[in-house]
């Protein structure tokens, strides 16, 4: 058994730009690149195993022939989906819907509870968390009249900071922000708001203000971090959120420490440094921007190194 290393996929979006080939070394396909699908399963955007057996197979094509890898599970989708996001620009203000809501509406998606590790961003940063609308009425009338400055919530950012944004949250990165993304696998977008932007073609962007009054919380609630700190031998093991959709945790190794996962498939990516993961007799070179998963089954192994990574399951 071994791990299986993961080719990124690379998405263009008006708002994206170079960093993903800056800080990570990817050969990004322009400079507007805006989205690094690493870990996916979505037929928008499946990445391929890269090593060993399954060399040359798409993450979702394993899912379903290769089931024990992920414990035989019930479900029919790989659930996860792990992005990096290069917010160069302002991103548009948006909401997900939950499951619920997408399987009758979106033709049986799932819906979209995600959560953001920033990687890094520039000074002063924030980004767009939640409204101050206290009704539905007032949220709709708010949207209606451009009011946004009064209805959007901004939060401060700063590197490390982590956010759990359920289904229902409106929400936006801002300008000058890269941020390690988990989140339920879908592609569900309900754009509120798009500060009036125009494309080269002098067009503006399709809002989906029905739907996203409808999907969207009220009151805003805000979502209650929970974050505490293990230590395994030399590795720092940080607990982010532990929801129904998954479980996010950052790990900060050090040297030598030893682990042992057999009845869990788990996400890795690295975001700082490099290290090596070794198991049996073989040993995989990590660094900044490697994506992999460890099926379930896979016993022991052992990390050395310096480096960090964001590490989640389902
Ligand atoms: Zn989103």
């Amino acid at each position: 058994m071994e791990p299986l290393f993961l080719q990124p996929v690379f998405k263009e979006r008006i708002w994206g730009g170079t960093a993903l080939q800056e800080v990570f070394g990817y050969d990004i396909p322009n400079e507007n690149t805006g989205e690094c699908w690493a870990i996916s399963a979505h037929p928008n955007g499946p990445s391929m195993v890269d090593n060993g057996p399954y060399k040359g197979m798409t993450l979702d094509h394993l899912w379903n022939e290769h089931p024990e890898l992920f414990g035989k599970p019930k479900g029919k989708v790989f659930p996860l989906l792990t992005k990096i996001l290069d917010a160069n620009m302002d991103l548009s203000v948006q909401v997900h819907p939950n499951d619920s809501y997408a399987m009758v509406q979106e033709n049986g998606e799932l819906g979209k509870t995600e959560c953001w590790y920033i990687i890094d961003c520039k000074e002063n940063a924030d980004m767009i968390f939640g409204h101050n609308a206290t009704s539905k009425e007032e949220l709709q009338q708010q949207i209606q009249e451009g009011q946004w400055s009064d209805l959007l919530r901004r939060v401060k950012i700063k590197p490390g900071d982590f956010f759990y944004v359920p289904s229902g949250t409106i929400h936006a990165l801002c300008e000058g922000t890269l941020v390690l993304e988990t989140q339920q696998s879908s592609d569900t977008t309900y754009r509120v708001y798009d500060y009036d932007r125009r494309d080269v073609e002098g067009n503006l962007r399709e809002l989906h203000l029905e739907k996203a009054i409808e999907v969207t919380t009220v009151p805003h609630q805000d979502a209650v971090g929970m974050k505490t700190v293990q230590e395994k031998d030399t590795t720092n093991i940080t607990t982010f959120v532990e929801s129904e959709f998954f479980s996010v945790y950052k790990w900060q190794v050090g040297g030598k420490s030893s682990f042992s996962y057999n009845d869990q498939y788990l996400l890795f990516s690295v975001i700082k440094g490099e290290g090596t993961l070794s198991h049996h007799d073989k040993q995989y070179e990590l660094r900044k921007g490697t994506h992999f998963i460890l099926p379930v089954g896979f016993g022991e192994f052992e990390v050395d190194g310096n480096c960090e990574m964001i590490v989640s399951h389902p």
